[in-house]
């Protein structure tokens, strides 16, 4: 044996198995020439992230249009930030976003597809086989620094002005012994696994990155870890060796990442790996006091997905929006495509945003009332009380208290309208909304427009309910205010008024006017016709009288 295999025995004495072994075990997927293997990879450190939905989102709609596998990795090395539930949050998320997850963790408790375990933490094995034959060929060494020491170094580089890091000279156990190594290991020393870098700072490498093009780095130098004392392994080495087992072709992450990829390069290259195409996605960024910053886990309550949920978007709504985001072209698709699938976008990553696109909550709105507006009155009455059971009970109970009722209230301008109203962006709004149809959420407050006067509407108003008959149709129903206007000196048709404005008070419209307020003390609703006749004759009419009642009590009182 070499000193190199003797150190390998040495550190990493309980593996038995060669890379061949895994490689074999995991081998090349057969898939059709370009099809992309992509993935989502997150730590299971509290709820699904904004962010991390829209990497998984950019993940597989990559993977879709190239007819390949999207897989999701949890990357659970780091235990101390682990919170319980965890991946569960995360991959539920997913789910309820319909983000379709080909393979690895598909719930919370549940793995599928032939490249697992598709967790960090049950991959212990796969990761020191690779780190040992790193060893037994020399691009790999113990070290036995202590975190003082290391403290040391880097104090000593700050004084010196010398780029910090365990690199050349200052890369201690660079040249360790076979026989020195073997001396503290048995004084029981603790140690880590690193790279001997070949690598040197002066030297750039050139990549193509997926989305931002063209990037030129120095090339690394650093001896970093690979695997921590405990046998874990830190992020660059799992990614190595998970991306390459698994397969993966593209890895589109964060851009947090771009400045370590000259480690992954190498590490990569010494592993004898092809490595994937990389792609950096910028983050979402907020305006704060005009100028541009990443979303924050702390300071923003949209950075955790699930308060677009608890606020009552719809997932598909959030989904639509987080694509104009994610590809330049989409709206274009979405103009000329109305009613498709997103999925059948073809995404092109060079599409996206270099810098970090703003999260807009107008625009998410406006995609939002687009969605709702396309939904038919069942699919609102099913995603509204849906949404109302888990987030606001008491509103859940009134609108199944008659179902019925509910469902004729959503279909106001809805079912078979040319252009259903937008007006709905999340159902978090549609209690305040509607809240004139139950007498529970209503209570009613009557102002006048400016233009009519107390006694014409008490005028208007009873000679109204005289005339009022539930089963007239739009055109019967303004025919009959109409009817009533010249009584009170008002057009009946618009243009009658906008020609001689001297000779009337006020149009129907007005009167329509007043007349919404008396059935919902608003002045712009749905269409207030079919209001009255999913409110029933009885209600109208007492609505009527309330404000007649009203309106006389202000005069005489
Ligand atoms: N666990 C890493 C993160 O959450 C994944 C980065 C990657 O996709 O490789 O940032």
């Amino acid at each position: 044996m070499t000193d190199n295999e003797l150190l390998a025995e040495l550190l990493l004495p309980d593996i038995k198995h060669t890379p061949e072994y895994f490689e074999e075990k995991f081998p090349p997927r057969e898939l059709k020439e370009g099809a992309r293997v992509t993935r989502v990879a997150p730590s299971p450190t509290g709820y699904l992230h904004l962010g991390t939905l829209f990497t998984a989102l950019v993940n597989r709609i990559c993977a879709t249009s190239s007819g390949g596998v999207f897989y999701t990795r949890i990357e659970d090395t780091d235990k101390k930030r682990e919170i319980k539930g965890g991946i569960e949050n995360i991959i539920d998320g997913l789910n309820r976003f319909g983000i379709e997850i080909d393979e690895g963790f598909i719930s919370g408790n549940e793995e599928k597809g032939n490249y697992g375990p598709y967790q960090q933490s049950h991959r212990a094995e796969i990761y020191k086989t690779y780190a040992k034959m790193l060893i037994k060929k020399g691009l790999a060494y113990p070290c036995f620094c202590t975190a003082e020491e290391l403290e040391e170094v880097r104090k000593e580089q700050e004084k010196n002005k010398i780029r910090t890091g365990y690199h050349g000279e200052y890369a201690k156990h660079r040249n360790i012994t076979y026989s020195e190594a073997k001396e503290l290991v048995e004084k029981g020393l603790p140690f880590v696994i690193r790279l001997r870098s070949g690598g040197n700072e002066e030297n750039r490498i050139r990549f193509e990155d997926a989305i931002k093009g063209k990037i030129e780095m120095p090339e690394n130098d650093e001896d970093f870890v690979l695997l921590k004392s405990d046998g874990i392994p830190t992020y660059h080495f799992a990614h190595a060796v998970d991306d390459h087992l698994m397969r993966t072709t593209h890895v589109l992450r964060g851009d947090e990442w771009i400045s370590s990829v000259p480690k992954h390069i190498e590490l990569f290259k010494v592993l004898g790996f092809k490595p994937p195409k990389y792609g950096h996605i910028s983050p979402i960024m907020k305006l704060d006091n005009g100028s541009k910053r990443k979303i924050s886990k702390r300071k923003d309550p949209e950075a955790a997905v699930h308060f677009f949920i608890e606020e009552g978007y719809e997932p598909c709504s959030v989904i639509e929006y987080l694509m104009t985001i994610a590809a330049s072209d989409y709206e274009d698709f979405r103009r000329a495509e109305k009613g498709a699938d997103y999925r059948t976008f073809k995404f092109n990553l060079k599409r996206m945003s270099v810098s970090g696109a703003l999260f807009d909550e107008n625009k998410l709105n406006d995609v939002s009332k687009m969605m709702i507006a396309a939904m038919d009155s069942s699919a609102v009455y099913e995603k509204l009380t849906a949404w109302a059971k888990e987030f606001d009970k008491e509103y859940y109970d009134i609108l199944t208290a008659s179902p019925e009722f509910t469902r004729k209230m959503l279909a106001i301008d809805r079912d078979g309208a040319k252009k259903p109203r937008k007006d709905i962006a999340k159902w978090s709004e549609v209690k305040d909304y509607y809240r004139y149809f139950f007498n529970s959420l209503y209570t009613p407050s009557f102002e006048l427009p400016e233009n009519i006067e107390k006694q014409d509407a008490i005028t208007f108003l009873s000679e109204y309910k005289k005339v009022y008959d539930e089963n007239d149709d739009r055109q019967a129903w303004f025919d009959k205010i109409k009817l009533i206007c010249p009584t009170l000196s008002f057009a009946a048709e618009t243009k009658d008024y906008k020609a001689n404005p001297e000779k009337y008070k006020g149009s129907a419209g007005d009167l329509s006017t007043l007349l919404r307020i008396a059935i919902t003390s608003r002045r712009n609703t749905p269409d207030l016709c079919s209001i009255m006749a999913v409110l029933g004759r009885d209600e109208d009419i007492k609505r009527i009288d309330d404000m007649i009642k009203y309106l006389s009590g202000e005069i005489n009182g």
